[in-house]
């Protein structure tokens, strides 16, 4: 179980979360919902040990591990898979070389260099990803769509246990949302892994049907609801779901 509490995220000196608190229990499904800005993004950052933010109180433990005294590397091997927002683009490495690193590090049985390959093609098929970017430098001029395919393919082959969504769904057409969506069913009925995806689009959620849904707003999650939550988010936005939800007073 993931537990965050009280915590307190400061960058360059503004305060981005104030005794923020979380639980995801293994193999559960949550949604993190919120307004441009809200601090989603670095909530993902700060579990995966992102230097950039100082946290000034509050505790984050995995599995009774502490986090906050881990770096990235040592959070990766704990099975910790983030699909960021905007991921980045490196050239001279390609995606066949990174996937067998990260294998390696995992330090479970080596695959050879054709088991590699059959594996990587099998997935590639899978996720409608041209083989040719086993490849391809990772990520280098791809499209956006492209990108967040290739995080899919990541996670089947690195089968990560506790993966974080950040705005996957951004930047994908009809059809590969349909596809990445199915994808990610199938693979959290296989390993079970916990799941926290953040989102502003109903496509993700109408298919993994997520445990909880937790909005976040001022600092801190404001609401904790189940599916119909984000159904009244989708809706009505956050303003009049919010209204709705406190009574409806106001309208
Ligand atoms: P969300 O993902 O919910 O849209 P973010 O977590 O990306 O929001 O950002 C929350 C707030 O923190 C925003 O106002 C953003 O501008 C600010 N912020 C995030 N990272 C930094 C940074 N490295 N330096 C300065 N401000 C930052
Ligand atoms: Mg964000």
């Amino acid at each position: 179980m993931l537990t965050i509490k009280d915590l307190t995220v400061k960058v360059s000196n503004k305060t981005i979360l104030e005794n923020f608190n979380l639980e995801i229990k293994e193999g559960e499904i949550h949604a993190l919902m919120g307004k441009n800005g809200a601090g989603k993004s670095t909530i993902s950052k700060i579990i995966l040990r992102d230097e950039a933010y100082t946290i000034t109180k509050g505790t984050i433990t995995y599995k009774n591990q502490d986090l906050l005294k881990m770096n990235t590397t040592e959070v990766a091997r704990l099975g910790f898979y983030l699909a960021s927002q905007n991921p980045i683009e490196i050239d001279g490495i390609t995606n066949a070389e990174l996937i067998r690193c990260a294998l390696h590090e995992q330090g479970k049985k080596e695959l050879n260099i054709l088991e590699l390959n059959n594996k990587l093609k099998k997935y590639c098929e899978k996720l409608d990803i041209p083989t040719s970017f086993i490849h391809r430098s990772i990520n280098y001029n791809m499209s956006g769509g492209e990108k967040k395919k290739m995080e899919l393919l990541y996670i089947w082959m690195l089968e990560p246990k506790f993966i974080i969504l950040d705005e996957l769904d951004s930047g994908l057409d009809v059809d590969s949302l349909k596809l990445v969506a199915n994808s990610l069913l199938e693979y959290h009925k296989q390993f079970k892994p916990s799941l926290l995806i953040i989102t502003h689009q109903p496509n993700l959620l109408n298919s993994l049907k997520p445990h909880k849904v937790h909005i976040l707003e001022n600092q801190e999650i404001t609401q904790t609801g189940d599916f119909s939550l984000a159904q009244k988010i989708f809706e009505n936005g956050f303003s009049r779901a919010s209204l709705m939800i406190n009574g409806g007073k106001n309208e």
